[in-house]
């Protein structure tokens, strides 16, 4: 361990009154929930756009008109709708890194997601699941909203801070930013790493007002979550699934918010 690493982690492991930690704090837009920030959210991004960038590259992309259209489509009216909120609450700012982007993966696996920055890909697979725009529009405000909420730049800033990511520090320390483990790990943050309990709840919460915000039916969203639990019936749980929890209460929890969301956003 260099010395640089060494005092590093010191001043991290010291108290949670550590100044680093106090300046490293930032807060979810609306939620208005606390989270840690300690990676930088420039290098993440820069790491996110390199494989969003091989992975368009080794997928193979959909051709189908229609439903390309219908994902940019969906895709541009949630991130305006999302920026001219933020605009009007004066926090333009935290969207500045953003580079939206939506790619379809032709791709039986039951899957979406959003890498940092607002890299989105859907697969063919799950269009089986959202049936038409307002079951797209239902996940992918889900999944703009980890964007927005910068869940990952949360995930790989609490790694840090457990003393988990070894790799990330190292190479935070020795500037070698271009790193292909940085690159792998981004990976994982944005497409396999499951996000916590908290993450996805607010997530599913913000993901509701984005749609909202957007003009879409956000009622869709029970049935994405009641089609997906029927989809991992007697087979081994589609991949988005795999990375969130079961539908279960999440259903309920929606339906509680919904009434609220329609009077605040609509
Ligand atoms: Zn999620």
């Amino acid at each position: 361990m260099n010395q640089n690493r060494r005092s590093f982690l010191k001043t991290l492991g010291c108290t949670c009154c550590s100044p680093l930690l106090l300046i490293s704090c930032a807060q979810v837009a609306i939620t208005d929930r606390r989270q840690l920030s300690i990676y930088p959210e420039s290098i993440i991004n820069q790491n996110a756009y390199n494989a969003y960038q091989n992975i368009k590259n080794e997928s193979k992309l959909s051709k189908n008109k229609l439903f390309n259209r219908q994902l940019n489509s969906v895709g541009i009216r949630i991130t305006r709708a999302v920026e001219l909120y933020f605009s009007n609450l004066g926090k333009s700012k935290s969207l500045d890194s953003f580079d939206w982007e939506f790619i379809l993966i032709e791709d039986d696996t039951l899957n979406a997601w959003c890498m940092p920055g607002g890299k989105i890909a859907f697969y063919t697979g799950i269009l089986d699941i959202t049936k038409d725009e307002d079951g797209m529009a239902a996940v992918m405000g889900h999944e703009i909203a980890h964007a927005v909420a910068k869940h990952s730049v949360e995930r790989a800033s609490q790694a840090i801070l457990l003393n988990v990511g070894t790799t990330i520090i190292d190479t935070l320390l020795d500037g070698a930013l271009s790193s292909s483990r940085v690159d792998d790990y981004v990976v994982q943050l944005g497409i396999n790493l499951p996000f916590g309990r908290l993450q996805e709840s607010e997530a599913d919460y913000l993901g509701l007002i984005f749609m909202t915000l957007a003009g879409y039916d956000n009622t869709a969203t029970i049935g994405i979550w009641e089609r997906m639990e029927e989809a991992s019936k007697g087979r081994t749980a589609p991949e988005f699934l795999s990375t969130h929890p079961t539908p279960g209460n999440r259903i309920k929890k929606i339906q509680e918010w919904i009434p609220e969301i329609n009077e605040k956003y609509t």
